[in-house]
């Protein structure tokens, strides 16, 4: 009688920052994988896990990814609302609880062990449970190759006593890493600052940073950008392989991965619209307004004249329930929609959609980047600052919206910068090179496209 034939299959279990902006790239590259025959168990906090589950359709459901949790590990002490606490805890809880969720895997199925352990490059501690489960540690990097060297640069910084304890910087004013890479400020450093008026927020940033040191625990670095946008970058990280932009690999396939559920009634309102008119704003999850910057933001896109498309949170405000200028409703109604969530990648990429005014977190650069469509830039913290370099010193494919002497962003100056971008065609033209570029490094054959058939065929040797 013939043996049973067994055969193992590489499994890969992938672990993000529990943030949007890092669980949304994460799973757009693990859908990829696993699309090659790979299996993958994707890890989230329980409280992650739980928003996921409450944002989505209940049909929802990719059955090529078992979605699995570690506990929050909250302490009394912890704020459960605070959305960086878990950047806190799961440093202290995680490295046991994976451990045991991996032991248990690999031994309810020994045919299905846990070969790779994918996990954010900021929670590079998790390369250790890796090791000591006999996994390969491989790193993913959400944000821009320029921001990645730029988080180990700060250790030299640190050794060269340019750095103090905090994160700030103690000499000189400006830190630059190639002439072919714009320079940061030292206000602009991607942990610096204040966070939603959060004192601490800067030094939870650092904290995190601190985060990268076992990084070169593994060899490969997956990084959420193309050779192409960031040659300079690209070559001061000797183990990033750049994979991006993700979302151009399953660009209508984003559910499972919202923390707000998507109102998709923007895309028929958006059909009504003529080609290349209506102004698309969003900012991403993190960001907080004060009312008068939201009460600026409403009178400014009313000024314009120009269609929009909102995206308002309902924790937009801070601390407060969201509150429009008197009669703005009213008067803007069939000209603005506001929906608190929306499908960001079919938006940009709807024929109606002329621009982005967008806080240029690095996911929302890619996706309007490989979209074609030129930015208003309004960045707001941490790596935002450098992403609007890109665009507006670099790329040329948008326009920076700037802050007053009270650090208000006017409603004429919004007025302003939205009409230049359409008046001048500079923008719409770099976009539109910006796409194709950004297609070909993920098309058959390109940079991107190349790394990501090397890490695949690694993962099944
Ligand atoms: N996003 C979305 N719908 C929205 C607003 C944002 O799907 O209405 C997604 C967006 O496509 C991006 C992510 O949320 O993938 C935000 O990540 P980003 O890095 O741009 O900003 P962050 O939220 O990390 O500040």
């Amino acid at each position: 009688m013939a043996a049973a034939v067994t055969s193992k299959r590489p499994h890969v279990l992938a672990v993000p920052l529990p943030a949007q902006g890092h669980v949304k790239p994460l799973m757009s590259l693990c859908r990829h994988i696993a699309k090659h025959g790979i299996k993958v168990t994707f890890v989230n906090a329980q409280s992650i896990h739980d928003k996921l589950v409450s944002a989505s359709p209940q049909d929802d459901s990719d059955s090529n990814i078992v979605m699995t949790t570690v506990p929050d590990g909250l302490t009394p002490e912890d704020d459960p609302n605070n959305p960086f606490t878990l950047f806190e805890t799961l440093p202290k809880s995680m490295p046991q609880t994976l451990k045991d969720l991996i032991e248990r895997i690999n031994s309810s199925d020994p045919n299905e062990r846990v070969t790779c352990v994918l996990a954010d490059l900021s929670f590079s501690w998790i390369f250790d449970v890796a090791e000591k489960t006999g996994a390969e540690p491989v790193g993913f990097s959400p944000p821009s190759a320029a921001c990645l060297a730029m988080l180990f640069h700060n250790f030299k910084l640190f050794e060269q006593g340019d750095l103090d304890s905090n994160g700030s910087v103690k000499n000189g004013d400006v830190i630059s890493l190639s002439d072919d890479i714009p320079s940061w400020r030292k206000d602009e450093l991607s942990w610096s600052g204040h966070v939603h008026g959060d004192s601490k927020a800067g030094k939870l940033f650092f904290e995190l940073v601190q985060g990268y040191k076992d990084a070169t625990k593994a060899k490969w670095w997956l990084c959420n950008t193309c050779y192409e946008l960031e040659p300079a970058a690209a070559e001061l990280l000797p183990n990033a392989f750049p994979i991006g932009p993700l979302n151009l690999l399953n660009s209508n396939n984003s559910t499972s991965t919202n923390f707000y559920s998507e109102d998709s009634s923007c895309l028929s309102w958006l059909d009504t619209k003529p080609f290349g008119t209506v102004v698309y704003v969003s900012f991403g999850s993190s960001a907080f307004f004060s009312q008068q910057q939201l009460d600026e933001l409403a009178l400014g896109l009313e000024l314009s004249g120009r269609p929009f498309l909102w995206v308002v949170r309902p924790d937009l405000a801070i601390g407060s329930p969201i509150v429009y200028p008197d009669g703005f409703l009213e008067r803007v109604s069939g000209v603005g929609k506001i929906v608190e969530w929306a499908p960001q990648n079919r938006v940009l990429s709807h024929p109606s959609t002329a621009c982005f005014l967008s806080h240029c977190g690095w996911n929302s650069t890619m996706e309007g980047t490989s979209s074609g469509v030129p930015f208003l830039c309004w960045s707001y913290f941490s790596d935002q600052y450098h992403n609007e370099r890109y665009i507006c010193d670099v790329w040329e494919n948008g326009l920076k919206i700037e802050v007053d002497e009270e650090g208000t962003r006017s409603r004429h100056e919004i007025k302003k910068k939205i009409n230049m971008v359409f008046s001048d065609n500079k923008f719409k033209e770099n976009a539109v090179k910006l796409k194709e570029l950004c297609g070909k490094s993920i098309g058959e054959g390109g940079s991107s496209y190349k790394n990501l058939e090397k890490f695949i065929g690694h993962l099944r040797r």
